[in-house]
């Protein structure tokens, strides 16, 4: 009976250093899903607990989005296009969805989740990308209209007008998983903590010393973790798209995985990445697939029409463009000074 006590007191003790440990130093978790590495640090008790529920959300959304594995509801969705058919859908990707319409209206169809068709000609997701013929560009084109999604959200049901529309949520997904995990650690009694989706950042509270956490942005052309500049910030977002993410070359040309739809080649605006800074991350990535299409003078104009939100576009000819709200705190750590930095705003 005693050594069970005593078991049961180190069990305790170890438990509660494991914890405080968590709570100090914070936690740290990698996963991998939505074909991207998942990257998570708390500062909280139950820290292993928790992060494992964001990830295992994070995967059961990709399941249910996904259009690059097979059996997704999504999948149901674009295999019914043109049949007439209402196609009952989680109601997480019907808000999802309604989310994409209101940002391919706002950015005038630069940001257009029926890109599926182009998506799928281009291979961006298979082991063998490659180039489609500008015949076959010209009939998948005309497959490509936001506009023909319908979504019925008193049914929970969403139908496409056309035989052989797609629907491709990977412009916004990761940004909802984002706010879903923040979701998760506040239900959870979680102040403090951080997740990288593939570099969408959610960041939740401020470290526990009450300094911001600072969120690096990547140097487009250098590989990945080496910052152009650097950002604090608390509750917030910060989304980047970037040529850089998903490409292949050709005869020197950098055929990347954001599509112009309507030129059905990977958008060529000048701009190299965009960054948005938002309190939800479903906006950040929709609006930086957005102003990534729509270029620098469109792309600040649409950022400037949003409140609260705001923006870091990097051009081809290396220049850095940010938003008012962020000239007085951001840091830029470009080594090289091959950058230079053009205040907007
Ligand atoms: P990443 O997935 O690298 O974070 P984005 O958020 O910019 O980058 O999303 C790019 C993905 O969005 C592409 O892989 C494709 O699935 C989809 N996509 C490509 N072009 C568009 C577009 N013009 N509008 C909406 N989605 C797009
Ligand atoms: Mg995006």
């Amino acid at each position: 009976m005693r050594k069970l006590k005593v078991l049961c007191l180190v069990l305790l003790i170890s438990i509660l250093t494991v914890s405080c440990t968590q709570v100090e130093n914070g936690y740290d978790a990698q996963g991998f899903a939505m074909g991207t590495v998942i990257t998570q640090h708390i500062f909280s008790a139950n820290a292993e607990k928790i992060t494992g529920k964001v990830l295992d959300k994070i995967k059961q959304l990709e399941k249910i989005m996904t259009i690059n594995a097979p059996g997704s509801e999504v999948d149901f969705l674009n295999a019914s296009a043109g049949n007439g058919k209402w196609v009952k859908l989680d109601p997480e990707i019907i808000y999802v969805m309604k989310k994409a319409l209101d940002f391919g209206a706002r950015s005038n169809g630069a940001f257009d989740i029926t890109v599926g068709p182009l998506v799928k000609a281009w291979g961006i997701f298979t082991d063998h990308p490659k180039i489609p013929s500008p015949a076959a560009l010209v009939q998948l084109k005309k497959l490509i209209n936001y506009k023909d999604l319908s979504i019925d959200e008193s049914t929970s049901s969403a139908r496409l007008r056309l035989k052989g529309q797609i629907v491709d949520l990977g412009g916004i997904a990761k940004g909802y998983a984002g706010d879903v995990a923040k979701e998760i650690y506040l239900k959870n009694g979680v102040t403090s903590a951080y997740i990288s989706l593939g570099g969408n950042i959610v960041a939740l509270g401020s470290k526990p010393d009450g300094t911001p956490w600072n969120v690096g942005i990547q140097n487009p052309r250098l590989p990945n973790g080496k910052y152009l500049a650097v950002i604090p910030v608390q509750n917030k977002s910060v989304v980047t798209s970037g040529d850089y993410e998903r490409f292949f070359m050709k005869n020197n040309i950098r055929y990347h995985h954001i599509l112009d739809t309507k030129t059905g080649y990977p958008s060529d605006s000048g701009l190299i990445s965009t960054s948005i800074i938002s309190d939800l991350s479903i906006d950040g990535d929709a609006l930086s697939t957005s102003t990534f299409v729509l270029g620098l003078e469109k792309g600040m104009a649409l950022i400037e029409s949003l409140p609260g939100v705001e923006a870091i576009f990097i051009t081809k000819d290396k220049k850095i463009y940010v938003t008012s709200g962020l000239k007085d705190i951001i840091t830029f750590t470009d080594d090289g000074k091959e950058f230079t930095y053009v205040e907007k705003r």
